[in-house]
């Protein structure tokens, strides 16, 4: 990548080298591949299942099943333990988060252990891989399930959750989300509240990955200075690509990287591309219009095709884009790939499920990367986090042990 690079500022043809691409047969896309251990950091299928959805069949309504992971060569998949912000009313968060993460444990690791093995280390991954299986993990979506309790945070951990988004869409009462920033009514923090900050330094100790995708700027920052250990965006974009606030800024995306964090590519179009942000806007506000004008008339299927048919998909090009921009701004050592698959209802031509990673590698190899950036984007990156995180807690355990 970067020889490439040189030689197109040597020759001044900047552009016509960037458009270039270099051929590549099926063969050394398949050969590059297969070598790779590929770790999607964030996959909403578990939501899915909520209404029986089951995970073995083979369905064309979704981005994921059992085949298609096989298929994309998924070596990884942490799977959202996803608590959306209405159970937050009626205190029902903590009752969604362990509903979801049964998802995971029951219908879809206990349901199909030929294919899916329980991990929660760095070095679990590696071991399942090389058995030829696919490691499951979570990560909580919606900093909101802990309750404002510590000990929740706990009892989660030994569940088995690695990763938790410190927000979703929704402040909550310890930290601002980039979700309602202009919302009246909302009380906002300016980042993290000291109570925020003590879950960022029990998540250390514990040995869970701090995640700031969802999370308002300041957030960011706060959690950046707070943790001893890197830090993650599980499925977020660049925002100097596509202007919407759950993308990051490159000011963001450096001073992750510097400090070892990795941010994970997110696939969805309205974080991809302006246009398909910009059409997914015009379709949201009419949908919640006719839902206002008559609710409960239009069924959420229609809705949903409404959408798939209004909004101009991204594309696979769109994704390398900002592969490749973050690289450039964060490093090679600073990007990963969270596809938010099955959370969103418009995903990329060319990267429309889970059973098409090949089609990535290829576009990365015409890109002119090598298979050891793309190992290091895939999943080697997201491992040295995950063990840097596992490393942080160990000293902060037996430091207090000794004490
Ligand atoms: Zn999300």
């Amino acid at each position: 990548m970067r020889k490439l690079r040189t030689l197109c500022g040597l020759v001044a043809l900047a552009l016509a080298c960037l458009a270039q691409t270099r051929p590549v047969n099926d063969a050394e896309v398949e050969q590059i591949h297969r070598s790779m251990l590929l770790i999607d950091t964030h996959n909403d299928i578990t939501s899915q299942k909520e209404t029986a959805y089951d995970i073995g069949k083979n369905k064309h309504d979704g981005h994921t099943n059992v085949t298609a992971l096989k298929e994309g060569g998924v070596g990884a998949q942490f799977f959202a333990v996803y608590v959306d912000s209405s159970y937050v009313k009626d205190n029902h968060s903590a009752n969604r988060t362990l509903q979801m993460i049964d998802t995971v444990r029951h219908d879809i690791v206990e349901r199909y252990p030929n294919d899916f093995v329980l991990a929660t280390t760095a070095d679990d991954i590696e071991r399942i891989h090389k058995q030829g299986k696919i490691a499951a993990l979570m990560g909580i979506e919606g900093g909101h399930a802990i309750e404002d309790s510590l000990r929740l945070l706990r009892d989660y951990h030994d569940l088995g959750i690695r990763y938790m988004t410190l927000t979703h869409t929704n402040t909550n009462s310890w930290a601002d989300s980039s979700g309602d920033a202009e919302k009246a009514g909302v009380e906002h923090h300016n980042g993290l509240t000291p109570f925020g900050k003590q879950v960022v330094r029990e998540m250390n100790r514990l040995g869970m990955m701090i995640d700031i995708s969802h999370t308002a700027d300041k957030t960011f920052w706060d959690a950046l200075e707070t943790s001893k250990a890197p830090i993650i965006a599980s499925h977020s974009s660049c925002r100097a690509l596509c202007n919407v606030p759950r993308n990051m800024t490159d000011e963001m995306i450096a001073a992750l990287g510097k400090k070892g964090g990795v941010m994970q590519i997110n696939f969805n179009c309205g974080f991809l591309s302006e246009k398909s942000a910009a059409a997914s806007k015009n379709v949201e506000a009419g949908m919640l219009a006719n839902l206002g004008a008559n609710p409960g008339a239009i069924s959420e299927d229609t809705l949903i095709e409404e959408y798939r048919k209004k909004v101009a998909p991204a594309t696979l090009a769109d994704v390398v884009a900002h592969i490749d921009h973050a690289v450039k701004i964060g490093g090679i050592d600073a990007v990963g790939i969270g596809s938010d698959f099955d959370g969103v209802f418009c995903t990329p031509t060319g990267l429309e499920d889970v059973s098409k990673f090949p089609n990535l590698t290829r576009a990365l190899i015409e890109k002119g990367y090598s298979a050891a950036d793309i190992r290091k984007i895939y999943g080697g990156n997201t491992l040295r986090v995950m063990r840097a995180v596992e490393a942080e807690a160990r000293r902060e355990q037996s430091a207090a042990a000794s004490n």
